[in-house]
């Protein structure tokens, strides 16, 4: 059991199945939580989660969780609602993290209208209504973590509309967090900066001279892992967070000293 016991509190996490978002799965799970591990087409890979948080003694199950499309995100508390209640009688959410996102390398010559439309899709819109729909099971004192991006204050013209996503993300954070203080509720957004994942993959693994420079744009020398981003989500899904709201949480490393 980690630090900050979330014993009792249920925790939805999208695109759990891998990377970044099955690290704070697992994290909320080593911690007490709850866990429904949202998926879209990764079955196996989140049953693989939903089996590593069960044999470290915690609870979880998986959730068939497509974003992008309008329904999704009513379509996702259905099936939350129908599953969560064999694990937790009472129903209901404690902690929502929006994590489900895609990049999409596009400078604005190369921009299409399609691939702008489905970055923000998934990006932005996607999360703007599962805490939409959300927002009647969640309880008073819940929290919202949206996983946001170091490139939402960085100009990074090769990523121009996933920057333009993780700005947005964080704009609606800060009116989450105004909107739901009064019923005790925080919202924050986590900023990672580099972190080992597949999306980074391609340019990352097995080159050498990629990572070292990756590693050299954090202060502390080294590329992220997932498991550093989720210490800080599960922080601020913790009571020791309370009096922390409207806040983007920076995760680099240090990137941009
Ligand atoms: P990843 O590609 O390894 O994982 C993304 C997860 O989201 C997967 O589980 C995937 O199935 C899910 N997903 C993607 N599209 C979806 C959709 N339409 N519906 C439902 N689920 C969907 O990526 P990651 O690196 O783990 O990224 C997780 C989050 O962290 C993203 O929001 C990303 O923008 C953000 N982020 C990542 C980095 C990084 O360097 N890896 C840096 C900053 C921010």
């Amino acid at each position: 059991m980690g630090r900050n016991s979330l014993d009792g509190r249920i925790a939805l996490v999208t695109g759990a199945s891998r990377g970044i978002g099955r690290a704070i799965a697992e994290r909320l799970g080593a911690d007490g939580a709850l866990v429904a591990i949202g998926y879209a087409r990764e079955r196996a890979a989140a049953d693989e989660v939903v089996a590593r948080i069960r044999k470290d003694g915690g609870r979880a199950f998986a959730l068939h969780a497509p974003l992008g499309h309008h329904g999704d995100a009513a379509a996702l508390w259905s099936a939350f609602d129908a599953a969560v209640t064999e694990h937790a009688p009472e129903g209901g959410v404690d902690i929502i993290v929006n994590n489900a996102g895609i990049g999409r390398s596009s400078d604005l010559a190369s921009l299409t209208e399609d691939g702008f439309d489905e970055v923000f899709a998934v990006n932005v819109r996607a999360p703007f209504f599962v805490v939409q729909h959300g927002l009647k099971r969640l309880r008073d004192g819940g929290r919202i973590i949206n996983i946001s991006s170091g490139a939402a204050r960085l100009a990074m013209p090769e990523i121009i509309a996933y920057g333009a996503t993780k700005g947005a993300l964080d704009t609606f954070t800060l009116n989450l967090a105004k909107e739901l203080g009064p019923r005790g509720i925080t919202a924050n957004s986590v900023a990672p900066g580099i972190i080992d994942t597949d999306v980074n993959a391609g340019w990352l693994r097995g080159n050498p001279e990629a990572e070292r420079h990756a590693a050299s744009l954090a202060a502390l020398g080294r590329v992220g892992q997932p498991e550093d981003v989720a210490a800080v989500v599960a922080f601020l899904a913790s009571e020791d967070a309370r009096w922390v709201t409207g806040r983007v949480l920076d995760a680099t490393g240090g990137a941009g000293l």
